[in-house]
């Protein structure tokens, strides 16, 4: 057996140099729906798009050989991906999830409680008493979001999986915000992997789609025997689309990162911002464990300005380079304020108790030139200064 290669060269390099017909060195788009039998009750490698193609399948493979799984999905959205997990928990079956997971995942969860698929406990995984007494009602699933969304809060994956073992319950971790670039959460452990690959992986923001990597063989087939059953697989061009921005994800995150953290260093000095949430800030409370978990920080960050709404109104308004818009992940910065977009629906109550202030923003850093990032932001601060 080849020894596996490393991931930098898995993201480059997977299919490359492989089209039989003609040699061409970047792997062919595969649009059709269908595909010839090579005869009489004789099928060949591939018959029908929805179950499986080429495009889409190299794609799989490419992530499944990032995350270190032993395959993997491409579905249509990143909420498509975590629905497909639901379905390996059994009917009726507890799924445990973050109290402040992704706004969608939440609105998904509680449609599958409302049908009887499933049964939900949504817990503060910082809450060492609350997410025990959760595990001892026999969970059969638990999903995890590591960094959360807007707080970068930390979850300590290994300890959750341990957990999860000795009650049999298998764990998804949503690696959305990090990509295997950063972290790979079946190393850690974990039996899914899920990713809207409309964000860092697929990174031009052109593209809506998912995926769910699998650490083992029978949960690899029974979700593609899913996905195909229930028709959520992903179309062959945003694949084909979604494997070109992931041949430069490294390149991309290290770079973004790198932005970001300069970022947070800037706004942590500054003296209209309040707080920073940046993981790779010492005085971040999961600094630790994401230094332990993750290959760097990322690109997402989030911090509260001072002054009221009439201050966020001021700095969205004259903030420079970075856009105002819900999304994440992309070469370009993205500004949103989690009260008026991403969060809006869960109501002011419950973003309190999840400690999301009306004064906080959300950044998605991207590729620009540092000096022009910091230089945006200050054109917010300028036109806030005094509101
Ligand atoms: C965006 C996002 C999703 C949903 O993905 P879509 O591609 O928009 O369906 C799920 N989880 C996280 C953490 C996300 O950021």
């Amino acid at each position: 057996m080849p020894k596996p290669r490393d991931p930098h060269t898995v993201a480059v390099a997977n299919g490359i140099a492989t089209d039989p017909a003609y040699r061409s060195v970047t792997p062919p788009i595969y649009l059709s729906s269908t595909f010839a039998f090579p005869a009489y009750e004789k099928a060949g490698p591939y018959d029908y798009t929805r179950t499986a193609n080429p495009s889409r399948d190299l794609l799989a493979d490419t992530l499944a050989k990032l995350e270190g799984g032993a395959g993997a999905v491409v579905v249509c959205s990143g909420m498509a991906a975590i629905d497909v997990v639901l379905s390996r928990a059994p009917r009726g079956g507890l799924v445990i999830a973050p109290h402040d997971c992704y706004g969608g995942t939440h609105r998904l969860l509680a449609a599958r409680v409302q049908c009887g698929q499933i049964e939900l406990a949504l817990v503060d995984f910082h809450d060492a008493q609350a997410l025990a007494a959760a595990m001892a009602r026999k969970p059969a699933l638990i999903l995890v979001e590591t960094p959360s969304n807007p707080l970068m809060r930390i979850t300590d994956v290994k300890a959750v999986v341990a957990a999860a073992k000795r009650v049999g319950a298998k764990v998804a971790v949503d690696n959305t915000f990090l990509s295997p670039a950063l972290q790979r959460p079946i190393q850690l452990g974990a039996d899914f992997v899920v990713h809207s690959t409309t964000k860092f992986l697929n990174g031009h923001s052109d593209v809506v789609g998912g995926a769910v990597i699998a650490a083992a063989k029978d949960d690899v087939e029974a979700l593609a025997d899913w996905v195909n059953t229930v028709g959520v697989t992903g179309a062959p061009f945003d694949s084909y689309m979604t494997l070109r921005g992931v041949r430069t994800l490294f390149a991309r995150v290290e770079r973004q990162q790198a932005n970001a953290g300069a970022v947070a260093a800037f706004l942590k000095a500054h003296r209209q911002v309040r707080a920073v949430y940046y993981p790779g800030l010492p005085s971040h409370p999961g600094h630790d464990i994401a230094k332990a978990q993750q290959a760097g920080f990322g690109a997402m960050l989030s911090f509260e300005i001072d002054g009221g709404t009439e201050a966020v109104r001021a700095f969205v308004e004259a903030v420079e380079v970075f856009t105002l818009a819900e999304s994440l992940g992309g070469v370009e910065s993205l500004i949103a304020h989690p009260a008026t977009m991403t969060h809006v629906k869960m109501g002011a109550e419950a973003r309190r108790v999840a400690g999301i202030d009306d004064s906080l923003l959300r950044l998605s850093v991207g590729m620009e030139a540092e000096a022009d990032l910091i230089a945006g932001l200050e054109a917010g601060f300028a036109a806030a200064r005094g509101r």
